[in-house]
């Protein structure tokens, strides 16, 4: 029976250790919870359906942390549009031919902001500052300040200025080390598509008639100055991102030309002169599709 209040005792001093041990550990979490609560979200710095490596490697890259976006397969970096992670301030400098370079630095609306550096371009010169939001274009890729190939060196830092060793970036945390292809997924779907039939086809087609077929919009234009008619399929899902899509078109007592491929925002322009004459149109956007009667042989 003495044994039992002394168990009990041991217990409860184990049980008391093991508070104190979880009350360590929800003191750790509380310290670092602002920093994770207030973290913005990134997109990737490149467009839709673009993969490259994020190398965050390790150790001598100066800062510790930065990832060093490279090409990925068959997909040179080089030149490619460099957009903002998150909106904010944009500030653009140029180091010259050391450091950095050509880099733009993005202040976020947490105090916190990301670097991009040995940019070729820049869509403001050094010194000025524009506000930016997620997706804004920053510049293109190069290889200026101190680097000796095409890349784009990325910082995450928190508001105090250090840098975020394990940054994320479209969902995809790359940790101190590692080296990880990231595929944007972003500005893929749900918006508007930014192309219209008449930037297609040129200002001087004329709508004649349009069918729907699902994901998209396939569109007869007719120019009364030349004769021509035109042929483009809109689509109107997966928008941005390389899809079957196509549109043809075919004059009567003649052949049938259809351009079809997988492609981000349309297929076509299709054209072909047919003045008084009867045409066939249509097309696709992956298994849905439409063709015409002739018709419109005006
Ligand atoms: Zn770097």
């Amino acid at each position: 029976m003495r044994s039992t209040p002394s168990r009990m005792s041991r217990i409860a001093r184990l049980a008391a250790a093991a508070a104190a041990v979880a009350g360590l550990t929800l003191t750790a979490a509380i310290a670092t919870a602002p920093a994770a609560t207030a973290a913005i979200s990134h997109r990737s710095p490149f467009a839709c359906g673009k993969t490259f490596y994020a190398n965050n490697w390790s150790p001598g890259h100066n800062p510790a942390g930065s990832i060093d976006w490279q090409s990925y397969g068959g997909d040179a970096i080089a030149g490619e549009s460099v957009l903002a992670t998150a909106g904010g301030t944009a500030y653009f400098d140029n180091e010259g031919s050391t450091s950095y370079g050509k880099w733009v630095k993005v202040v976020h609306s947490d105090g916190t902001q990301t670097r991009y550096a040995h940019l070729d371009t820049m869509v403001r010169s050094a010194g000025q500052s524009m506000a930016v939001s997620k997706g804004t274009k920053l510049g293109t890729v190069g290889s200026t300040g101190g680097s000796s190939a095409p890349h784009l060196h990325y910082e995450q830092r928190f508001s105090g200025g250090s840098v975020d060793t394990s940054p994320t970036v479209d969902g995809v945390t790359v940790p101190l080390g590692s080296r990880i292809a990231v595929a944007s997924n972003d500005d893929c779907g749900g918006s508007s598509n930014p192309y219209t039939p008449g930037e297609v086809c040129g200002s001087a087609f004329d709508p004649i008639d349009s069918a729907a077929v699902t994901g998209g919009r396939v569109h007869l234009m007719y120019n009364p100055a030349t004769g021509y008619n035109c042929v483009v399929t809109i689509k109107s899902t997966n928008i941005g991102r390389a899809s079957a899509v196509s549109a043809f078109l075919e004059v009567q007592g003649g052949t049938r030309t259809t351009d079809s491929g997988s492609y981000a925002y349309y297929a076509g322009p299709v054209k072909k002169y047919a003045p008084n004459a009867c045409v066939r149109w249509g097309g696709s956007v992956g298994s849905s599709s439409y063709t015409s009667p002739f018709e419109h042989c005006g």
